[in-house]
């Protein structure tokens, strides 16, 4: 069994010891069984005019709460395994976040930068014929996630609603804004990280372990981690004045470092600007290179290892799993981690770091903005009517304050550390459902 998976299923029986009382047997073992695993192989047409077949899979794991809601992921190293972990936290976060969704989750084997525009398309609709049956807006929702995007969303739902017969904008989410979507959904994830710290901090009686102005860095500059900087940088949505500095920042070619603080504003334009005039990515340090000599001063290129273990306050994984484990968790020297990515941190590497006494904001919590503006997503395509982005940002950051303040109370009364206390809320939350609906 993948270490991913071994360590969310370990995660849940602590959490069960925790949180379920005597003789609950029937109802964790039921829990920790996805309802639903399909595996496909998807056939698409390459431009060079052969056939190849890329493996598939929608992992449907609980929907006691609501349909089963979950991204999908295009990733070359993706497993049966990890989409299974990735759709049981998905239950608990849905759970946690009070969205009346369950858990899922879907990945495609490729490395979608491998193909062409056109390749990527194929793909996309190949995957929604696969699974045609088992989705839609009542059965299982899913959005996007690393390797795929709102233009991808777009075309999936063109997919299902032509196989449908009428247009069902509620099949997906994550959509862009002119195609069904929501003003707000890109930055949700982000945002709502930004609501979990910003309470976290509140709650922290002795802030003087902190700098003064915040440093964090950032890990991973894709959807979440770029607007993840973007948003620390300006202290919120659209005010500033902020109490953090973003210092460093990486992607999957390396890191960048600036101790001043790093203008992530600028770099995402100029990433913008390649990418419009035709190059498919631009990595961090090509940015910083390309810029005008007089803003490149005081910017050091780092490995990502260095990133992870620089001396800030925050360090916000916002990339892949497992990437603070055992081999590197003494190094860490940040004082908070906030896990915007999926399992970024190992079960022994979370051991490791509580006996340094570093606080882990665990995934569940801290990347739950993202369901929650999927959420709003679907209830506007539902209601076909939508919201401005002020509405949307109030309405996460009022779902984002109340799942904070229930682990925090959950972690007040059992007197275990956040991602324990997560765990628990969450698994108490479905099971009780599942109780109630008769299933155990
Ligand atoms: P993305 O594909 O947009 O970005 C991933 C980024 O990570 C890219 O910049 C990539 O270059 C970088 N990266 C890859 N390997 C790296 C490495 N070893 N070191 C440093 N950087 C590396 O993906 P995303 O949507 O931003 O998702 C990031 C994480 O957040 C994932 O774990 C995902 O499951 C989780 N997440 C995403 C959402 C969402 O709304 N997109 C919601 C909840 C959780």
């Amino acid at each position: 069994m993948s270490t991913f998976l071994k360590n969310t299923l370990t995660l849940i029986d602590e959490a069960a010891d925790i949180a379920l009382r005597q003789n609950q047997g029937d109802v964790l073992t039921k829990f920790k069984t996805p309802d639903r695993v399909l595996e496909f192989e998807i056939p698409v047409h390459m431009d060079d005019g052969s056939e190849r077949k890329f493996s598939g899979w929608r992992v449907q794991h609980n929907n006691a709460l609501g349909p089963y809601k979950g991204g999908i992921r295009f990733h070359h190293l993706s497993t049966k395994e990890e989409v299974t972990a990735l759709a049981t936290l998905m239950t608990l976060k849905t759970s946690l976040a009070g969205v009346p969704f369950g858990g899922g989750k879907g990945a495609v084997r490729v490395n979608p930068r491998d193909l062409s525009r056109a390749e990527l398309e194929r793909l996309s609709r190949g995957f929604v014929k696969a699974v045609f049956d088992h989705i839609g807006p009542e059965k299982d929702v899913p959005a996007p996630d690393v390797g795929t995007n709102a233009h991808v969303m777009a075309w999936m739902a063109d997919e299902f609603s032509r196989l449908s017969g009428f247009n069902v904008p509620a099949a997906f989410t994550g959509k862009p804004i002119e195609f069904n979507g929501s003003k707000g959904r890109d930055a949700s994830t982000a945002y709502g990280g930004f609501v979990v710290l910003r309470e976290y901090l509140k709650r922290v009686s002795d802030l003087s372990l902190l700098s003064q102005d915040l440093t964090c860095a950032v890990q991973g500059f894709g959807n979440v981690g770029a607007h993840i900087a973007r948003i620390l940088n300006r202290g919120g949505m659209g005010s500033f004045g902020s109490p953090f500095r973003v210092v460093a920042l990486s992607d999957s070619k390396g890191a960048i470092y600036n101790p001043e603080g790093i203008n992530v504003e600028e770099i995402m334009k100029i990433q913008q600007e390649k990418i419009s005039s035709g190059e498919a990515h631009c990595s961090l340090e090509k940015a910083i290179r390309i810029m005008p000599e007089k803003t490149r001063e005081g910017y050091a290129f780092l490995t990502n290892k260095d990133l992870l273990e620089l001396e800030v306050d925050i360090l916000i994984p916002a990339a892949l799993e497992n990437q603070i484990t055992f081999e590197n968790a003494d190094g860490i020297k940040a004082k908070i981690i906030l896990e915007l990515a999926n399992g970024p941190v190992s079960e022994e590497a979370d051991k490791a770091l509580a006996r340094k006494k570093i606080e882990v904001i665990p995934d569940i919590l801290a990347n739950a903005g993202g369901v929650v503006g999927s959420y709003f997503e679907w209830v506007q395509n539902l209601q076909r009517y939508y919201w401005e982005e002020e509405e949307f940002f109030g309405k996460l950051d009022g779902f984002m304050t109340s799942a904070f303040r229930g682990v925090a109370r959950a972690r007040d009364g059992y007197k275990v550390s956040w991602r324990h206390a997560a765990y628990a809320q969450a698994l108490e939350n479905v099971t009780g459902v599942m109780k109630l609906r008769g299933w155990v």
